[in-house]
This record gives structure tokens, sequence and C-alpha cells, in this order.
């Protein structure tokens, strides 16, 4: 989860809102992506769906039932979704994400029995870490937006310190 943040971090520094993730296998990690969608101009470019892609052409299959993924937010609907059809084994998070997070939040896409694959979840691993990087990115983009901080600034809940036009998934 350490690199998964520091991955995340990756994607602040380059204006993509923070979220990183890494996979591992056997103990060895195996990928590690990050959110790129405003660099890649591209709305799927979540890291958990370039991570998937990453993996699956590194060892030469799509099935990936000896694979966790780490993640530093919970993934949501369309990652949750990539993440069944991937058959990965575990997910660990770091942030849940009451806004659209799909491993329990607001779906439960990981885990939906009549799906053909369920998902082990873990979450709470280093959210504090994770928190705290999402509020500073935010709270520095809001900054940028307004010129100053407003009377709301310096909020430090993962909710306020979304961006202001309510875009539902945290990775972008
Ligand atoms: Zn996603």
């Amino acid at each position: 989860m350490h690199l998964a943040l520091k991955e995340a971090q990756a994607a602040a520094d380059a204006g993509d809102v923070p979220v990183g993730a890494v996979a591992v296998v056997d103990g060895a990690v195996v990928g590690l992506q990050r959110n790129r969608k405003e660099e890649l101009n591209d709305p799927t470019a979540h890291a958990e769906i370039l991570l998937l892609r990453d993996v699956s052409q590194r060892l030469g299959r799509w099935r990936l039932p000896d694979v966790t993924v780490y993640c530093t937010m919970e993934p949501c609907a369309m990652c949750a979704g990539a993440m069944v059809q991937a058959r990965i084994a575990r997910l660990v998070y770091a942030v849940p994400d009451p806004r659209g997070g799909a491993a329990g939040s607001v779906f439960n896409v990981v885990d939906t029995p009549e799906l053909n694959h369920r998902i082990d979840v873990v979450q709470g691993v280093l959210m504090e870490d994770a928190k705290a990087q999402l509020s500073a990115f935010f709270r520095r983009v809001r900054g940028r937006n307004s010129g100053t901080l407003d009377g709301r600034g310096g909020a430090s809940q993962l909710d306020s310190a979304r961006p202001s036009d309510g875009e539902g998934c945290p990775s972008g």
C-alpha cells in the first residue's frame, strides 16, 4: 500500500486525482499504476483499469485469480467490474468512497452472489495516509480554481474536499 500511495502522489503531481494501485502475486509486485484520466484525456484511465491491462499483458493471460490488488481508494463500479472480469482473488483498499465506491460503500460489485466471481475485500489499510493525500490534493485544486480559499476552505474530510463540480468517481 505504501507503493500505491507513492504512485498516487505521482498522479497528484501530474494534476490527476491521487489514486494508485499495485498488483501482487505471491508477495511480488507485478504491476503498479496511477490514475491518468486528465493526463491521457481518457475517462477509463483509472489506476485499476490501467493496472489490470498492464498485468494481463505482462503475464500473458486475462484471468488473474492469483492477484491481489492494493488501491489507495475504493474502486468505482467500472474498476470493480473489471476486477470481477479478471477474477482477481483479493482487493485491499485504503479509503472508502461514499460517493461511488463499488466495493461495499454504494454498490458491492465485488461481492454479488449473482455474479460468477466474488472477491475477498480488506478495507481501511493506511486509510489516514490516503485520506490526507486526497485532502491535500483537493485543497490545492480548490485554491488554484478560486484564487483564494473561501470560508469553506481547510476542510479535512474527504467528502468536503471533493471538487464542487461533484464528479462521481474519485479517480477523476
Ligand atoms: Zn475506477
